[in-house]
């Protein structure tokens, strides 16, 4: 998803472009490595102080949490910047991709897929074991870094069939506790403008029921006089739902 061109369809198993390099596994492994660092300071933690109600409690609220900032950064990543965009560029390009060729990011190869978000886990987390060793604070760091980095996988599991997914995979995404396939669906239709949560997606009906992106669009739109694509999107495909008031 992060590096497909977007001015070519899906190509084989063989396509460049979804293949892992050495430089993608090196940096999954040290965002797998700064998450097991949190996950072993907070448990270690609170062995030493036999406290484990609040490092657990933070880890569950690091869960849902991490499913809510997925779903501002797919919403910043797929309405607003372009290609020339300073450091999200190559994303922003990649989303309006993935938007076009959805299904070919279940062939594309796990530390392909997972390499852009064990970057930013590496580089906000490891500042974060310098500077503490609260195992509550290592608690959420842990599960919500952890979420952020797997959050590509749930998203190409969401696109996976259901015949080809493990039996615990599809068990997580039938309880909710993964983005399931339908779930996520609803995002993949013109205007692009709902279910961005890909976590659990626990956030996604709260968030399109209380029209909290639909706010943020159109207070940005009123300061900046900026148009988020999904309006593009919306006046070009038909009106989903009458969306930009202005
Ligand atoms: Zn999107
Ligand atoms: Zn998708």
């Amino acid at each position: 998803m992060f590096t497909t061109a977007t001015n070519r369809p899906n190509l084989g198993l063989n396509d460049p472009t979804l293949t892992s390099t050495w430089s993608h596994r090196a940096w999954v492994a040290s965002g797998c490595s700064t998450v097991l660092v949190s996950l072993a300071k907070a448990i270690m933690g609170a062995a030493e102080a036999h406290m484990w109600l609040e490092p657990i409690l933070a880890g569950l609220l690091g869960y849902i949490l991490a499913d809510l900032a997925t779903g501002f950064y797919h919403w910043g990543i797929d309405n607003y910047g372009s290609a020339s965009t300073p450091i999200f560029g190559t994303q922003i390009e990649a989303f309006q991709g993935h938007h076009k060729w959805p299904s070919s990011i279940t062939r594309r190869q796990f530390a392909n897929n997972l390499h852009i978000p064990a970057r930013a886990v590496t580089i906000t987390v490891l500042p974060i074991h310098l500077a503490c060793n609260d195992p509550t604070v290592h608690g959420f760091v842990a599960v919500w870094s952890g979420c952020i980095l797997f959050s590509q996988q749930f998203h190409a599991w969401a696109h996976t069939p259901k015949s080809r997914l493990p039996p615990l995979v599809v068990a997580l995404q039938d309880a909710g506790l993964a983005v399931s396939r339908a779930q996520h669906a609803a995002h993949h239709r013109p205007p692009y403008d709902n279910n961005y949560c890909k976590v659990s997606g626990v956030w996604n009906n709260f968030l399109e029921k209380q029209r909290a992106f639909e706010a943020l669009e159109k207070m940005l739109f009123i300061k900046l006089g900026v148009r988020p694509r999904s309006w593009i999107a919306l006046a070009t495909n038909g009106p989903k739902r009458l969306k930009n008031p202005f």
